[in-house]
């Protein structure tokens, strides 16, 4: 047994401690706040304070987890230690550890500098927070999962001073995830959406694309959208299932999915919660406007005839200060957003499901957060990557996350999935994060 010394059971100490003895580096431990207690407590003993005390191994504290405001902006400073980035680094020399790696987890999991940095100039057109302005895009370590990091050197000193200590790790997993923003590319959108696609691509004398459309609609040719029996047919042959985001939004402006009435569509969601999950995939006007999620989320339970507790954001439009309370107050309970659209990276330094903390009310919640590993768009539309580049940012990130033993979550929209080239990356993106 690990016993930790702390002068307060704050609601950050609680949850920090939890996340990384109970999930990251796994070992049974006790959070103690009279030090008679921990005196005479059997087992290894380690303080979390700003002072050394009597000599107990010292990890120094910064009073940030012993806090509740979190309007407060926070200068966490920035240091390289064995050249790994580290936040609150301090001069302490009695302590075990050169920075406070408690305060660094409990900062960038609970993403407080987005909840804190609440200007609008921080934020893009789509209200989504910049990564430009984040701690480990300045600090260029968005490319590392730091948290398993610096649990890892975490861990090294504690089997230095306790040889007997026994710490597990999570095991690696792969969750493939599948957002549909549209489940048809020419049909079931509406007469109107329909026959109004067929005039633009003539106005546009787009042969190629109104030769498609007759061939969708006339001779019911394969919509190029409709991948889904081949995804199930992925799902088979490697022995996986994926998480399929449905977005049931009305149309208009970001939001362009099928008609929820729409009966083929209905029956695909059917036929797909047969063989896989399904999720949520809020609209993009939902994060405007509070009263559609539940709506949007009625509509596809009614269609699957199960409750929802999976969502993650179209855009990934969120915001750290009320998106994920709502998600919360309708009853899901796992959300997959966490991640940029425009880069590649670990947005909380970290690549494995943990709970979210609502810093608004300072306590832990229900809601647990898969923090995304890479989407499509990012590779393609924002980084503007072939085929050869982009697969070489998905090996290194599983490489990474496989030696932190996190869990790899790609998001990829049945819609890119409809060509050749880019079918094959997705066959050997699999291949690479099951060997
Ligand atoms: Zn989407």
């Amino acid at each position: 047994m690990l016993n930790v010394y702390v002068d307060k059971l704050s609601e950050r100490v609680k949850y920090t401690f939890e996340f990384v003895f109970s999930h990251l580096i796994i070992t049974d431990y006790r959070l103690i706040d009279k030090f008679d207690d921990f005196t005479s407590a059997e087992g290894f003993k380690i303080v979390y304070a700003n002072r050394k005390i009597v000599d107990y191994p010292l990890i120094y504290a910064f009073d940030f987890l012993f806090d509740s405001d979190s309007d407060k902006m926070i200068d966490v400073g920035c240091d390289t230690v064995d050249s790994v980035k580290v936040l609150f680094p301090h001069n302490c020399t009695d302590s075990i550890m050169s920075f406070d790696m408690f305060a660094a987890i409990f900062y960038m999991i609970s993403r407080y500098e987005e909840y804190s940095q609440y200007s609008s100039s921080l934020f893009d057109e789509h209200g989504r927070y910049l990564h430009v302005n984040s701690t480990a895009y300045r600090e260029k370590f968005m490319d590392s999962p730091v948290v398993h990091i610096w649990c890892a050197m975490l861990e090294d000193k504690l089997k230095q001073l306790f040889p007997q200590i026994v710490i597990s790790h999570p095991k690696y997993e792969f969750i493939p995830t599948i957002d549909v923003d549209n489940a048809y590319k020419h049909i079931n959108k509406g007469a109107v959406r329909v026959w109004g696609g067929v005039a633009k691509s003539l106005l546009h004398l787009d042969f190629k694309l109104f030769n498609e459309k007759m061939s969708v609609i006339f001779r019911h040719g394969k919509d190029p959208y409709d991948v889904f029996d081949e995804l199930v047919g992925l799902q088979k042959k490697y022995d996986i299932c994926f998480r399929f985001f449905f977005l049931m939004g009305d149309y208009g402006g970001n939001d362009k999915a099928c008609p929820p009435s729409d009966k083929k569509f209905r029956k695909l969601i059917r036929d797909v919660h047969e063989n896989a999950k399904v999720g949520i995939h809020p609209s993009y006007a939902s994060n405007d406007d509070i009263s559609l999620l539940p709506k949007e989320k009625k509509l596809l339970e009614d269609v699957i005839g199960a409750p929802v507790t999976m969502s993650r954001q179209h855009f990934l439009r969120f915001n750290v200060r009320n998106t994920f309370s709502n998600l919360l107050n309708n009853g899901i309970k796992e959300d997959y957003s966490m991640g940029y659209a425009e880069i590649v990276g670990f947005r909380a330094g970290v690549c494995v499901p943990y709970n979210f903390f609502d810093l608004g009310r300072n306590i832990v919640t229900d809601l647990v957060i898969y923090p995304l590993s890479v989407m499509d768009a990012t590779l393609f539309r924002y980084m503007k990557l072939n085929d050869v580049e982009a697969f070489d940012e998905i090996r290194k990130i599983i490489e990474v996350t496989k030696k932190y033993n996190g869990t790899f979550i790609p998001l990829w929209h049945n819609s890119s999935l409809v060509d050749n080239s880019k079918r094959k990356l997705f066959v050997k993106m699999i291949e690479a994060a099951l060997n």
